[in-house]
Order: C-alpha cells, then sequence, then structure tokens
C-alpha cells in the first residue's frame, strides 16, 4: 500500500520536522508560527520555511483569527495557520454486525456527511464485503453530491483480529475465510489509500480525539458490541502488539473448556458476555424457542423473569471479572466502556464496576477511573476517517519529502 522511500538522513529529518508542524496544527486548530515554534522545539527560520511549503501544496493556509477587542488595540493580529479542510476528503466505515456506516470529513476532521446501509448477512465473502463496502461508500458520496473519485483515503473499522501495518484481516466475524489480504482486495475497486485497523483500536482514536479520552495519554477502552473488543492508549499512541493483534479482551480465557466462542477457541470472555452468548443460554433454557432478540431477553430479566435475570447476572460477574484483570495488568488512569445499544446496559451496572473494584489488586489509592460512553455506529466510523486522515497526511509529507531529495 504504502510506497517505501529510501530516504537520505537528511531528507528523514526534513520529513519529520515537516509531520512534527503539521500535527501540531491539527493538535492547536489554529496557531501562530512562534507558537509551534516553541511547541516543537524547531527554530522560527526553518518553521517558516516549512510552513511556505505545506501552504504551497495546499495542506494548510493562514488565518487571522478573532481577537479580543482590547487585545487588537495593542496592534496588528497575529496571522495563525490552519489544516486546510479542502486540501482532501476522507471517509471513514464501520462495519458492524448488521450494517455498514460512512462518514465522510474534510481534511481538518468536520463532517461533511453520514450515511448507515443495512446489511442482509453479518458474515460473508471478501468479494461481497468489498462489494458492500464500496456500495455503502457510494451512497454517501451521492448524499453528498460528489463523487467517490474525490475521497484520498479510506479509513475501514473491521470487528477481529487485524494487523493495521499490512491491512491484513487475520480473522473477522464479517469474513467467511481467515488470513485475508483484505487491503488488496478492496484497492482493486478503488485507487485511493486504504487504512484498515480493528474497529476497537479506532474507538479508542476516536475517543482521544473527540471523547472521553481527550488530553488523556494513557486510557484503556472496552467496546461492547455484538463481540467485546479493546483498544489501548500508550503515550498517546494506540498500542497495537507484534503482529497487531493485542488487545483482544473478548479472547481472554475465563474458563478452561468453557464456552465456545465465536473465534472457535474455548472459554473467552466473549462466548459469555456477548449477545449471542447470552441467546445462546437463554434458548438452551428455554427449549430452543422465545427469546429471537436481546431486547426481549431484557424486557423478560426487567419483568423479573428469573431464568432471564441469572443470565445477566453471570455475564456482568463475568465481565467484572475481565475488567478486574485488565486494571491488574495495565493499571490505566482511565476506563472507557464505549457502546451503541443500551441493551448492554447490564454490563454497566454499578453493581458489575463494584465488583470489578473487589476484584482489582487493593492499594491505598484509588481505583482507576470507569466512565460509561455510549454512542452510535457513527463515531465508530468517525474514529476510522480520524486514522485514514493521520495516515493521509503522512502520506501527504512523504511525498513531499521525496521529491526534495
Ligand atoms: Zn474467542
Amino acid at each position: 500500500m504504502v510506497k517505501e522511500n529510501r530516504l537520505s538522513h537528511s531528507g528523514e529529518q526534513r520529513e519529520s520536522g515537516k509531520q512534527q508542524v503539521i500535527d501540531t496544527i491539527r493538535a492547536a486548530g489554529s496557531i501562530a508560527r512562534i507558537d509551534i515554534s516553541t511547541a516543537t522545539r524547531v527554530s522560527p527560520a526553518t518553521v517558516t520555511a516549512i510552513t511556505a511549503e505545506l501552504i504551497d501544496v495546499g495542506l494548510i493556509e493562514e488565518i487571522i483569527p478573532d481577537v479580543p477587542r482590547q487585545d487588537a488595540k495593542r496592534g496588528r493580529p497575529r496571522v495563525a495557520l490552519k489544516i486546510r479542510g479542502n486540501a482532501h476528503r476522507i471517509a471513514g466505515i464501520k462495519v458492524s454486525h448488521r450494517v455498514i456506516s460512512v462518514v465522510l470529513l474534510d481534511f481538518e476532521g468536520n463532517d461533511i456527511v453520514g450515511h448507515e446501509m443495512p446489511l442482509q448477512q453479518a458474515c460473508m465473502s471478501v468479494s461481497l464485503l468489498c462489494t458492500e463496502i464500496m456500495n455503502a461508500l457510494a451512497q454517501a458520496c451521492g448524499k453528498g453530491g460528489f463523487d467517490v473519485s474525490t475521497i484520498s483515503g479510506i479509513g475501514v473499522g473491521l470487528a477481529g483480529l487485524v494487523d493495521a501495518k499490512r491491512n491484513f484481516v487475520y480473522w473477522s466475524s464479517s469474513l467467511d475465510e481467515r488470513n485475508v489480504d483484505f487491503g488488496a482486495h478492496l484497492a482493486q475497486h478503488t485507487p485511493c489509500p486504504i487504512f484498515i485497523d480493528n474497529d476497537a483500536n479506532l474507538v479508542a482514536k476516536a475517543e482521544h480525539l473527540f471523547g472521553k479520552g481527550q488530553n488523556v495519554s494513557d486510557f484503556v477502552v472496552i467496546t461492547i458490541e455484538h463481540g467485546v473488543g479493546m483498544g489501548i492508549v500508550i503515550n498517546n499512541e494506540i498500542y497495537r502488539g507484534s503482529r497487531g493483534c493485542g488487545a483482544e479482551f473478548g479472547h481472554t480465557k475465563v474458563q478452561l473448556e468453557g464456552a465456545l466462542c465465536q473465534c472457535g477457541q474455548r472459554g473467552c470472555l466473549e462466548a459469555y458476555v456477548g449477545d449471542y452468548a447470552l441467546l445462546r443460554e437463554a434458548n438452551i433454557t428455554n427449549g430452543g424457542v422465545g427469546h429471537r432478540d436481546l431486547g426481549q431477553l431484557v424486557e423478560a430479566a426487567q419483568s423479573g423473569d428469573q431464568m432471564a435475570c441469572s443470565i445477566f447476572d453471570r455475564a456482568g460477574r463475568m465481565f467484572a471479572m475481565g475488567l478486574a484483570n485488565v486494571v491488574n495488568v495495565f493499571d490505566p488512569k482511565l476506563i472507557i466502556l464505549s457502546g451503541a445499544r443500551l441493551s448492554f446496559d447490564y454490563l454497566y451496572s454499578e453493581q458489575v464496576i463494584q465488583e470489578m473494584q473487589r476484584w482489582v489488586v487493593q492499594v491505598d489509592a484509588p481505583s482507576p477511573e470507569v466512565l460509561v460512553h455510549s454512542w452510535g455506529d457513527l463515531m465508530w466510523a468517525k474514529g476510522a476517517a480520524a486514522y485514514a486522515i493521520e495516515e493521509v497526511s503522512a502520506l501527504a509529507i512523504r511525498e513531499l519529502a521525496s521529491s526534495e531529495k
């Protein structure tokens, strides 16, 4: 996907200087040249040269910020720099169990279009999933009144084991085969760069940029959907593991030779707390009839059905045990429980959090903060778009640096 450019040492320096400058501008929203120099410790002269070049290629632009009147009196307002929104149009796509969600953002990260396309089936062939993704993207672009060819980069979030660096999918509940070079397949449908990652990593990215993880350098996000996922942010960066498939919280083992998981192994946490696991149990004890969806099971529990209550109770305790293990391993400052559906309320309950605290190693310091953040699939897609914006930005800088060799 990404062209490897062999840069000379000074070329690398130039590239990293440019990247630092553009990252600083993006993080600040708008910022004066002298403040970029202070933040990056790059000399004012070099910042001036770099920003001139970035303006020249259209990645950033100058603005005159609104200054309060009393400040304006003191002299000419300082010119600031910001990312040029129109520089690129970026797509973020999240493939869920029953729907594909698409957001289109400008290069600054502003929303242009949000769109959801229902899926007929949850698990499909590689070629069908590529077609469905491209259909959803075309529909979103149609809604915005522009052509798919105007998109500069596509971020895609999939559930499962994904090596983001290679756009390679080891396993996903959305695909009917393992070990798929999914980036290469998708690239046959579109010329623009594609960036694929595990969906929970993208939620962590979205939480870090737009959500409850803003200005928090180290935190853990647990996602609850059809499966259970985790994203780890360490030192402001996503931790992915050596093969790109770390942080598989849902497949940590909680029971020896336990319940069968959708990954094919036994005893995974997900096989006790995922929606399919709860329905499986409900339908065993119910003689295979009755509860078709989680909503019905939730209603039964709310109306006092003992069998339904015991299923949710056990799932909650299993989940609390998993959370306590995460705290005991990572000791994060913050845990964000992130999910879209209210039906997962049983995992967010006060009782579950208290139970978790009981199993956390006890020291004379407060346990990590646990925050619940419910949001829709479009926010997951926004995380995918944010990832693509970062990568498109890095590609643009790399091209710029290599053209100067
Ligand atoms: Zn599993």
